[in-house]
């Protein structure tokens, strides 16, 4: 019998019906109310009823933007301000009768790269998205860490630059303040560039633009930073990136693997793999079913 997973983020909210081999059976998505907490539920509780009158589940896993407490069940996500503390898994449990798995975002885009996408096989693997902002779970020994409140693996809000700029987190100098696509746009137009998004940028660089191959050389540098720095805590053998920013393909990961070889010194790093992730859109509810698994 298929999982039910869902994959809660502040643009959508996706329901889908995931098999046993990870394939995605049916998928139903909306877009996050903004309205109050009961409307942002109600279009889940719509979603769920949906996927299940396509077929029938087992369990549910639930894919959430963080932070996450898997303790309480709750999710409070900096991008949804309407629900702080909302007992997400006990919504769930009460309106499907289902036993219920929680993880954040980040773990599950993780685990969804580990079980069917590039990280097949890998057995120590960071899963990173980079987007507007900056997200990320660890795969360690074959298996999700959610950490001790299941919100490891937060990689944007590593440390890349000890006097940068203040971050959302309420920080300093996170990575997601230099890399993000918002925040890679921004510095360029600080140095005069006119284009308006990420995406512009990429193409202004792949047209050889100076001011857009910067940006990328800047904001590759702060990734290979932290990314090199995380491979040395957990030993990792293989880092997959997904987000829109990675969709500039070679114009990313060219400068990012070139800056890798600046802090990998170790040398049980030395042999670090940084991928493109497989999965797109459908990491989240991959992975959410795979906490299940
Ligand atoms: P979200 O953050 O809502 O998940 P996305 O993953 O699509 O949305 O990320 C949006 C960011 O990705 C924006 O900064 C956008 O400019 C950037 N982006 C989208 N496509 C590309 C591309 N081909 N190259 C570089 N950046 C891109
Ligand atoms: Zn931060």
């Amino acid at each position: 019998m298929s999982i039910l997973a869902l994959d809660i983020g502040g643009t959508k909210i996706a329901a889908g019906l995931i098999d046993d081999d990870g394939a995605v059976l049916q998928r139903f998505q909306q877009p996050t109310p903004r309205d109050s907490a009961e409307a942002a539920w109600q279009v889940t509780a719509q979603l769920i009823g949906q996927a299940l009158s396509a077929g029938p589940a087992r369990a549910v896993g639930i894919a959430s933007a963080g932070p996450v407490a898997l303790g309480a069940g709750t999710v409070s996500p900096v991008n949804i301000a309407v629900w702080q503390d909302f007992p997400i898994v006990a919504r769930v449990a009460e309106l499907t009768g289902l036993p219920v798995r929680l993880g954040g975002d980040g773990l599950c885009m993780a685990l969804g790269e580990h079980w069917r996408g590039a990280g097949r096989g890998a057995q120590f693997l960071l899963g990173m998205v980079v987007s507007t902002g900056i997200g990320g779970g660890l795969v360690l020994d074959g298996a999700p860490y959610d950490g001790r409140t299941g919100n490891a693996g937060h990689i944007g809000h590593m440390v890349a630059d000890i006097d940068g700029e203040r971050c959302v987190c309420g920080g300093h100098g996170c990575v997601e303040t230099i890399a993000s696509g918002p925040r890679m746009t921004r510095w360029a137009q600080s140095q005069g560039w006119t284009g308006a998004d990420a995406k512009e940028l990429a193409a202004a660089a792949a047209a050889g633009d100076e001011i857009a191959l910067a940006a990328f050389a800047r904001a590759t540098t702060a990734l290979a930073a932290v990314i090199a720095s995380t491979a040395a805590v957990c030993d990792l053998d293989l880092v997959v990136i997904g987000g829109g920013v990675a969709k500039a393909g070679d114009i990313l990961f060219g400068p990012l693997r070139e800056a890798l070889t600046r802090y990998t010194g170790l040398t049980f790093i030395r042999e670090l793999r940084v991928l493109p992730a497989h999965l797109g859109g459908d990491a989240g509810l991959v992975g959410a079913a795979a906490l299940v698994r």
